[in-house]
């Protein structure tokens, strides 16, 4: 579903990802870790390209992200993001905010789009706040409404950085919750989080990333219980956040 191939990518003269190479397979949830300015950030959104590469090539389904003749917003509306900042339209409800770019971007009509999003805020377990504007939620529920909207677009992936990092603590599990009913359901998703009791329950593999550059790519088996086969820095992170 998605190939990243010898991705290299520079931010002015700062080399921010240094040939970065992985794949992702339809079903897959892969879960991205890695120290604070590795470039997880980074990576995720070069996948729809949002941040565009200088060297390398992004594949998603079939799609080419680096040839000139392909329709990245077309791409782009089949490829979900949830950031870490709930970006809801705070002057929308969530029922506008779930039906917005349906009708803007696939040309739907406002009673299918209007039925598509209240199905998938319904699979959050927010139909009861369809009328309310984000600022009546709580983070978490925003973050679920976020969810739910990325949903309500049919994405062939979705992609996740740190959704649940800007959350108070008691709010993590709801979101959590949603991701790994997700994952159950046989979405393909990459993650970048630290949420390692997500990563062992739900994720197939691991990429632990440092300094621009994927050091781990490996089961999350092999990942979480083989510690002795991992790299220095791999160890010393799972020390600090296990
Ligand atoms: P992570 O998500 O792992 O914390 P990021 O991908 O956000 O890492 O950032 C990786 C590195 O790139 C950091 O050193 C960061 O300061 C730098 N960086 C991120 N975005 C930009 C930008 N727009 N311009 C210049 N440097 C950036
Ligand atoms: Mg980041």
């Amino acid at each position: 579903m998605i190939e990243i191939k010898n991705v290299s990518k520079w931010y002015g003269p700062f080399q921010v990802l240094t040939d970065c190479t992985t794949s992702i397979q339809k079903g897959e949830v892969v879960v991205v870790c890695g120290p604070s300015g590795s470039g997880k950030s980074t990576l995720i959104k070069t996948v729809n390209a949002l941040e565009p590469i200088q060297a390398g090539d992004i594949v998603v389904d079939g799609t080419s992200l680096t040839d000139p003749k392909t329709n990245l917003p077309k791409l782009r509306s089949r490829v979900g993001m949830v950031f870490q900042h709930f970006e809801l339209f705070p002057h929308l409800s969530v029922t506008d905010n779930l039906t917005l770019a349906q009708i803007k971007v696939l040309g739907r009509s406002k009673d299918d789009a209007k039925a598509r999003g209240l199905k998938m805020l319904d699979r959050v377990g927010l139909m009861a706040h369809k009328d309310k504007f984000p600022g009546q939620l709580s983070g978490g529920q925003q973050q679920r409404v976020a969810i739910a909207r990325a949903l309500s677009m049919d994405p062939i992936v979705m992609l996740f950085d740190e959704p649940t990092s800007a959350l108070d603590p008691e709010m993590v599990g709801e979101v959590l919750d949603v991701m790994v009913q997700l994952a159950n359901e046989g979405m393909t998703m990459m993650c970048v989080t630290h949420e390692m009791g997500f990563a062992r329950k739900v994720s197939n593999r691991v990429i632990f990333m440092d300094a621009g550059k994927i050091i781990e790519d490996c089961s999350k088996d092999e990942f979480f219980n083989n510690p002795d086969a991992r790299s220095p820095r791999a160890k010393d992170f799972l020390a600090k956040i296990l």
